[in-house]
């Protein structure tokens, strides 16, 4: 595989240039010895200004297809590829009980994955649209979940244009933080959506009890490795977000911020330690993810 390698000092959320090296990112699954490990790595920054945790220099692949035309069984769990109707159920129902919006709802979803929550919307009433860059997963929405492709582009964000102010609701699930600048999808993204609309949007975050105590035993150990993002093996995430990124890059474009919510759905410790795991969790505020619902002024 062949990478650009972009260089990155400033905090694509923010804007501040004031950062601190977290330490070493290697271009696979590092393990206990990444020290042993043949590879090249690019260096974790952490923005002292809002959180956010970024690859400096940002390797970027020759094609997106590099990275995400793989077969859908190897990418995505295999939970993920039937339809299950519970899927996106409660962000819907707390989108509508937001949203005094026309009756038809023009929704899209960016990253449309295999196509899932797109179902979830129609299921729902909502007219659906998807942009789903990888071939292999648009092919798999299309054929196997039975998505229009009068719907569903296979394009990134940077490629599409829509008219402005088409779409109540936009869904960036899993995605953006995939995004090589998340701040120029989200002002595009933005362009798109109506006035007093909602954008949902769902990421790792930046301080994550997994990520901490791989860390700490890298630290005991001497050694200036860190588990934070994975820009150059799956899945692929170039940053790791905190609700202060997005408090900050809400004065930069100028949005209000609806909802934050934490979610930990498991962590790589025995399931039987979950009753004092999660909530040691939520106390040091170290789940996985971080979702934020964002409504245009
Ligand atoms: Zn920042």
């Amino acid at each position: 595989m062949k990478y650009t390698f972009l260089p990155s000092t400033s905090c694509n959320m923010c804007g501040s240039d004031d950062h601190r090296v977290i330490g070493k990112r290697l271009n696979q699954s590092q393990g206990y010895n990444p020290h042993k490990k043949i590879g090249i790595t690019t260096t974790v920054l952490k923005c002292k200004n809002c959180g956010l945790k970024f690859a400096s220099p940002i390797p970027i692949p020759e094609s997106l297809n590099d990275h995400y035309d793989m077969s859908t069984q190897k990418y995505f769990d295999k939970t993920f590829q039937k339809f299950d109707p519970n899927t996106f159920k409660s962000e819907l129902s707390y989108f509508k009980s937001i949203y005094k919006g026309t009756t038809s709802i023009k929704a899209l979803d960016i990253g449309a994955g295999l196509g899932n929550i797109m179902k979830a919307m129609e299921a729902e009433g909502l007219e659906a649209y998807g942009l789903e860059p990888s071939k292999s997963f648009y092919n798999f929405a299309v054929n196997t979940m039975g998505i229009s492709s009068e719907r569903l582009w296979n394009q990134t964000t940077e490629e599409m244009d829509f008219e402005k102010e088409s779409f109540d609701l936009i869904v960036l699930s899993a995605v953006f933080e995939h995004l090589y600048d998340p701040n120029k999808a989200l002002k595009k993204a933005l362009s798109w959506l109506k006035k007093g609309g909602l954008i949902y949007i769902g990421v790792p975050s930046a301080h994550s009890l997994n990520q901490e105590l791989i860390n700490l035993m890298y630290k005991i150990r001497g050694l200036d490795y860190v588990s934070n993002i994975s820009p150059m093996h799956p899945p692929f995430h170039i940053y790791e977000f905190t609700e202060k990124s997005f408090q900050k890059n809400s004065l930069l474009n100028k949005y209000t911020i609806e909802k934050t919510e934490r979610v930990t759905y498991q962590t790589y410790l025995p399931k039987i330690l979950n009753s004092i795991i999660f909530p040691f969790i939520k106390i040091t505020k170290t789940d996985m993810n971080i979702m934020v619902w964002l409504r245009k002024n």
